[in-house]
């Protein structure tokens, strides 16, 4: 009779794999964690890629833009 945590993730809805213990509770996933916040960036469900800033050696000298 006890109600059930809710232990479905919040992106996908498949169950949590620790349950309320999995350390990214309420999400299945760092993953499904990125997307619902790249949902609240951007308003809108098609998320593509996650939020990775990559922070390589990416001098703006190579960086050649004719205009
Ligand atoms: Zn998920």
């Amino acid at each position: 009779m006890s109600a059930p945590l809710n232990t479905t993730c919040r992106t996908c809805g498949r169950p949590l794999p620790e349950g309320i213990k999995t350390p990214t509770f309420p999400f299945c996933s760092k993953r499904c964690k990125m997307i619902d916040l790249g949902r609240w960036f951007t308003g809108e469900h098609r998320i593509s890629e996650p939020l990775i800033l990559e922070n390589k050696d990416n001098p703006p000298e190579s960086r050649n833009d004719p205009e």
